[in-house]
């Protein structure tokens, strides 16, 4: 048995609420010990990345891109492959059929040092007051933590304030922004040329806010891994924090199984050896389904079933009136470039949040792969020619309320915990979405794009690993809830700072609220 000794604060993991967590409890003058299963990015690929990194990305060969380029395998009727990083996977827990199981829900488990952020898409919003207000969180704490989390992340922001920030004010003010794509550029001047006529529909477009904190180089490779690392990343500020911060430990290699009183118990991954370290509080931040396996295990039961939210998700296919030629040559990020909030009381009562994205080279995959389905690929140049210069995609997500939600079943076993992911019965969902692509259709139009509904696909729920709510803040918890301080009836020194204790999930960008709540915490925690 490895014994790590003792320790005043230990936080689990090392993505994005860990360390928004930890940054609140260093910021208090609280030692901070991080136990993180922390898997990296393999070796060989990070010289390769290297080697591109310290190069002019004007001298970078086809070959060289490529390599570190997943191809995308798409057809018409499967789902979007996972996301990976430079061809890696290695943000996400290796599938484990026996550990666990799921068949028609789609959600991730991260095991990497930074977590899901390694891989993310940047994409940042906060929730709006209203859509909170019923949540035993004080508002001004979360716009505390909102601007805690903006000075870790830096998100762009245009220069003035535009129609977004008329509904979603950000407590952070500007430091930087993006550029727009030909074709964003485009649809923002219709936004703002039609902005009234599009608030009388219920709809309000704005430049997407992205958590660009390294500046973008505009390589144009945001989908498949940056070089330049210019999408904020959780396992870099740890790093940098690790440099200079004496108070801050770091134990990667270790899969914590436990937490009993002050005591945290766990195995090291290379050897299978337990280990054992001692603590005043810990702070969990596995995210939800790593974090729930922790609380399952620590309360030593048989059984236990638990509801998660999750965002109902599609994505659909744009056709822009105007063909934009030079599109595939143009190299911006390939994030969104406008956010598009629809308040459309028939499909939900909260606002429909929708990430528009403009041209990208995963877009030629697509069509060519359309193309060799029907074998095409002889007109694949005059297609390429008139179209790729009009297309585009939105992400559409709905409130977690408008989906039901996952049942997870947690089972103890001779072998291990076993997690059985349940999906809900998705009929609402569709029927919900078919009501907003009707409903959104004119407003689309008004701005110059034709959305292909009819090729929408509507994710497994749990796509894109927008997930929470298992053990939500409650004003009065019961058993299996909460309290403001993320803190369970049954484990007082543990307080739990992901996802999983947010009461439900708004339509908007989940990681962003997931750090505020989580910094939120943690430096009310360390002044008790
Ligand atoms: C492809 C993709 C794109 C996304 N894009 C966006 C986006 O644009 N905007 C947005 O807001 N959100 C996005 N998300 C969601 C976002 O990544 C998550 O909300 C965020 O990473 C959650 O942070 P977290 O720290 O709570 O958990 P995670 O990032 O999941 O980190 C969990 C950490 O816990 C550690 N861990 C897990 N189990 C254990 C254990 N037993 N012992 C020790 N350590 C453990 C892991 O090693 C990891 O460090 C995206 C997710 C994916 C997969």
């Amino acid at each position: 048995m490895e014994n790590q000794g003792s320790a005043q604060c230990v936080v689990i993991g090392s993505g994005p609420s860990g360390i928004a967590c930890a940054k609140a409890l260093l910021e208090r003058g609280a030692a901070v010990t991080i136990v993180d299963i922390g898997v990296e990015l393999e070796r060989d690929i990070h010289h390769k990345v290297q080697a591109l990194a310290t190069q002019d990305p004007s001298k970078w060969t086809e070959g060289q891109i490529d390599s570190l380029k997943a191809p995308l395998e798409f057809t018409l009727s499967s789902e979007a492959p996972l996301k990976t990083v430079f061809r890696s996977s290695y943000p996400y827990q290796q599938p484990d059929p026996v550990r666990f199981q799921q068949t028609d829900t789609r959600c991730v488990v991260s095991q990497a040092k930074g977590g899901l952020s390694t891989v993310w898409g940047g994409h940042v919003m906060r929730y709006a007051a209203a859509h909170i207000r019923h949540w035993p969180v004080s508002n001004e704490d979360l716009d505390a933590g909102y601007a805690a989390a903006a000075r870790m992340i830096k998100p762009t922001r245009p220069k003035d304030d535009d129609a977004i920030d008329d509904y979603f004010p950000t407590p952070y003010g500007y430091t930087h922004d993006h550029n727009l794509t030909a074709q964003g550029e485009l649809l923002l001047q219709k936004a703002v040329k039609y902005k009234a006529q599009l608030k009388k529909q219920g709809v309000v477009i704005g430049k997407s806010r992205l958590a660009l904190s390294g500046g973008c180089k505009e390589v144009g490779l945001c989908l498949s891994g940056c070089p330049f690392f210019s999408i904020f990343q959780a396992d870099r500020w740890l790093e940098e924090t690790l440099q200079v911060e004496g108070a801050l430990r770091y134990l990667g290699g270790r899969e914590v199984v436990k937490i009993q009183g002050n005591t945290l118990t766990g195995i090291l991954r290379a050897s299978g050896e337990p280990f054992e370290l001692t603590a005043q509080k810990f702070f969990l931040a596995a995210g939800p389904l790593g974090s729930a396996r922790i609380v399952f295990q620590s309360l030593g039961l048989q059984e236990l079933e638990l509801p998660l939210a999750y965002h109902p998700y599609a994505l659909t296919p744009l056709l822009f009136f105007k063909n934009f030629v030079g599109a595939p040559q143009e190299r911006r990020h390939t994030l969104a470039q406008l956010f598009m909030e629809v308040w459309f009381p028939s499909v939900s009562q909260s606002p429909v949040h929708n990430q528009i994205s403009t041209y990208n080279p995963h877009i030629k995959d697509a069509v060519n792969a359309l193309l060799k389905s029907y074998r095409l690929q002889a007109v694949a140049p005059w297609v390429f020619k008139f179209l790729l210069g009009r297309l585009g995609a939105v992400q559409s997500y709905l409130h977690s309320n408008e989906g039901g939600k996952i049942t997870m079943i947690f089972r103890k076993t001779p072998g291990g915990t076993v997690l059985i992911l349940k999906s809900p019965n998705s009929t609402q969902v569709h029927q919900k979405f078919g009501a907003l692509f009707r409903s959104t259709l004119g407003a689309f139009m008004r701005v110059g794009i034709l959305p292909l509904f009819f090729m929408s696909k509507i994710g497994k729920p749990g796509t894109g690993n927008h997930i929470g709510s298992c053990f939500p803040m409650a004003h009065q918890p019961g058993e299996l809830q909460t309290d403001a301080m993320g803190q369970l009836p049954t484990l007082p020194t543990m307080h739990i700072v992901d996802a999983s204790v947010l009461p439900d999930l708004p339509a908007q960008t989940i990681t962003f609220t997931i750090m505020a709540n989580a910094h939120r915490i943690g430096s009310k925690s360390a002044l008790e």
